[in-house]
């Protein structure tokens, strides 16, 4: 049995928090990476190129598509977005957890791929509460905003293809609980019982 690690998936509506959370997550966390996707989409006040996505062209997208270049895309909002498949799956070869920030119809692929991932739909906790930290953030123009709004429901209402729930009312409440659920994966039978083997062993040793 090797000792991969394990595939996260985190998806919520624009604006919801779980790009927050995940780097949260990730100052707490050095076993977990966060999977850098590729988008045709503008680069934001403050986004760096290659930290918070890889910005390309529609062209260089398309080449990448027909590389078999993807995990996974899809067409979100007027853009495109896409993860790496050899990044992710080199990262899981040498035991790190990886984070997919993705919405659900990437979710959905990476499930159909990958069955054995984990997957946690992040709810703000209410639409209007959604509304005022998109407008909050201050990285979109309003009819960015109004459209991401538009989008709202329709993405939320993939909650159920989802492992966990997780509202994020109270921010540090949002982050225990995410953490909670990476630590409950690790503490599973099977990855517990390789890690220590050792000690198993010993323990039921006549
Ligand atoms: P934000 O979520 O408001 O920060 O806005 P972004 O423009 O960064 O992301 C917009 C949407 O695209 C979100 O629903 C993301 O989950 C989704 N997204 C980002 N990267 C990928 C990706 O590689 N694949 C897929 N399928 N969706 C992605
Ligand atoms: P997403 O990645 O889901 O689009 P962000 O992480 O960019 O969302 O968060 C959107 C905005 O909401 C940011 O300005 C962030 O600081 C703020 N935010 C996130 N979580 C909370 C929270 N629990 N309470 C108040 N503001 C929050
Ligand atoms: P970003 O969207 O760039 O990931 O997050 C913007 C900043 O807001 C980060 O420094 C993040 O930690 C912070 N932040 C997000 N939500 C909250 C919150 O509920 N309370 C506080 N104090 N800071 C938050």
């Amino acid at each position: 049995m090797s000792d991969k690690g394990t595939l996260y998936v985190v998806s919520a509506p624009s604006g919801a928090g779980k790009t927050s959370l995940v780097k949260a997550l990730l100052e707490r966390d050095s076993r977990v990476l966060v999977s850098v996707s590729h988008t045709t989409r503008d680069m934001r006040p403050g986004e760096v190129d290659g930290k918070d996505y890889n910005f390309v062209d529609m062209d260089h997208f398309n080449q990448m598509i027909g590389e078999g270049a993807f995990l996974e895309h899809a067409d979100v909002f007027t853009n495109k977005y896409g993860t790496s498949q050899v990044w992710v799956e080199e990262q899981l070869a040498q035991g790190m957890d990886v984070i997919l920030e993705i919405d659900w119809q990437g979710a959905q692929q990476v499930r159909r791929l990958m069955p054995e991932c984990l997957s946690v739909f992040i709810l703000p906790p209410s639409q209007e509460e959604l509304r005022r930290r998109l407008t909050g953030r201050g990285t979109d123009s309003q009819d960015v905003i109004d459209h991401r709004m538009s989008q709202a429901v329709s993405e939320m209402s993939h909650y159920g293809e989802y492992d966990y729930m997780i509202i994020n009312d109270d921010f540090d409440t949002a982050l225990n609980e995410l953490v909670a659920v990476f630590l409950s994966r690790r503490l599973g039978q099977n990855r517990q019982s390789q890690k220590h083997q050792e000690l198993l062993q010993g323990l039921l040793s006549a």
